[in-house]
């Protein structure tokens, strides 16, 4: 059993001092279960008692070279020698915005940021602006950031398809209830269901914002015919295309989940890989409605283009661009799939895989769930009680099952070897409860 005094300790008192004692609610796992990071290197985390774990959350997404990467970190020293940022522009600004351009073509012009958060309202804001339509139409179970304009769910738990749409609900106080008419929700990879909903509100909606493979659940994945048909639908109603790529853009291929699909989105959202965790994002778009920024849209940020995370993307992407990093993630995803799925079906325990190779939902049941109607009537009592036996053991997993495992460059034999040894014992203290 690890020991947490240290983190216990420390949480009481950043409590005093901090809601929750952290800076993301999402860090907050329990007064008795919140850690506190000393440091990571690699694939490795260190908490402040001492405890060491292989890190399969990877700061949701973006160490996708691993913690503290020699390289990465030398670009970024150069970087803060620029001088960090300044109410100018800087050159590092232009030569990101040619390298992203490159890996994605649909990235015709390109706006920095610091957040996915702020990418993602970017992009809508755009297409509200160049549409004149302010609605938009997101994917059920779907997570694009923390602005009220997305911050809404389709409440399926309590639903049947008898009482019409299911009811839409915030997350969480403080979310205006104006904003709400602007939000409407479709399943995933129901293509009638999109047709419908463009057909009601068409006028009033300007974006169709779908992440292809549901970084924030469990992975799903839209079909390619779903993103054709999609985009077709997009074109004949007259809405915009926001692929959000904050999870998935520069880790599941270089040219993101849109190359993968060939599907070319009109806007799209990168951040967390782009500069292995530095913080940057990307808007990015089709010419004629990214020059709506600077033409009526408003986008701007005291830290935008800031030098050190620019210098670090500039690093981050030219090693994704020019080694096979992404395919070495790629195949350590593959082996431990391969190890997971020999442990658990030897024991007979059913179970499946969704998303990509570097970023895996992993699910107790015989099939996959197609969409998020199907994830919250899965059983995933199992996969909470293995996820706490496995950060005992010091494999650290996102607690939730919508959180994928993520991969990265840093991640080696050893891990893998260490994974599915302490895998194998997580399986067996669960199975023995
Ligand atoms: N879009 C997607 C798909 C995300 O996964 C996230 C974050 N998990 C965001 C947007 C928001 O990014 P950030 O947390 O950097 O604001």
């Amino acid at each position: 059993m690890r020991c947490l005094e240290k983190s216990n300790n420390h949480f009481k008192k950043a409590i005093t001092r901090m809601p929750l004692g952290v800076s993301s609610n999402f860090r907050y796992w329990g007064d008795d279960k919140t850690i506190y990071i000393k440091r990571g290197k690699g694939a490795r985390l260190w908490d402040i008692d001492g405890n060491e774990y292989i890190d399969y959350r990877l700061a949701y997404g973006p160490a996708i070279l691993g913690y503290a990467d020699e390289r990465v970190d030398e670009a970024a020293r150069k970087g803060m020698e620029i001088g960090g940022v300044f109410a100018l522009s800087t050159e590092l600004e232009y030569e990101v915005a040619t390298r992203v351009h490159r890996m994605v073509p649909a990235a015709e012009l390109v706006r920095f940021s610091n957040s996915g958060t702020e990418a993602v309202m970017a992009a809508l804001r755009i297409a509200r602006a160049h549409t004149g339509k302010d609605g938009h139409i997101c994917v059920e179970g779907g997570y694009h950031g923390v602005f009220t304009e997305v911050l809404w769910y389709s409440d399926v738990e309590d639903w049947s398809p008898k009482d019409g749409d299911p009811e839409l609900l915030p997350y969480g106080d403080g979310v205006p209830a104006i904003v709400k008419p602007l939000f409407h929700t479709v399943p995933l990879n129901d293509i009638e269901s999109l047709e419908r909903m463009l057909q009601r509100w068409h006028k009033d909606v300007g974006a169709f914002l779908i992440e292809p493979i549901m970084g924030n659940c469990c992975g799903l994945a839209a079909t390619r015919d779903y993103m054709l048909a999609a985009r077709a639908l997009c074109d004949k109603y007259g809405v915009l295309m926001i692929i959000d790529e904050v999870k998935t853009g520069f880790r599941v291929a270089k040219g993101g989940v849109q190359s993968l699909l060939d599907v070319r989105p009109d806007l799209c959202t990168f951040a967390k890989a782009i500069a292995n965790g530095y913080p940057i994002s990307v808007v990015a778009g089709r010419e004629d409605i990214m020059r709506n920024v600077g033409d009526g849209v408003v986008h701007g940020g005291t830290f935008t283009g800031h030098s050190v995370s620019l210098a670090a993307a500039n690093r981050t992407l030219q090693i994704l661009e020019e080694t096979d990093a992404l395919a070495t993630i790629a195949r350590y995803g593959a082996e431990m799939k391969k190890g997971l799925s020999q442990i658990l079906g030897k024991r007979g325990i059913e179970h499946c895989f969704t998303g990509h190779e570097s970023m895996m939902g992993l699910f107790f049941s015989e099939d996959a769930p197609g969409d998020y109607r199907d994830w919250v009537n899965t059983d995933y009592a199992f996969y909470d009680s293995l996820a706490q036996e496995l950060h005992d053991l010091g494999i650290l997993v996102e607690p939730d099952s919508r959180e994928p495992w993520f991969f990265c460059e840093a991640h080696d034999v050893k891990c893998l070897d260490e994974t599915l040894d302490k895998f194998e014992r997580a399986v067996d203290i669960t199975l023995n409860k």
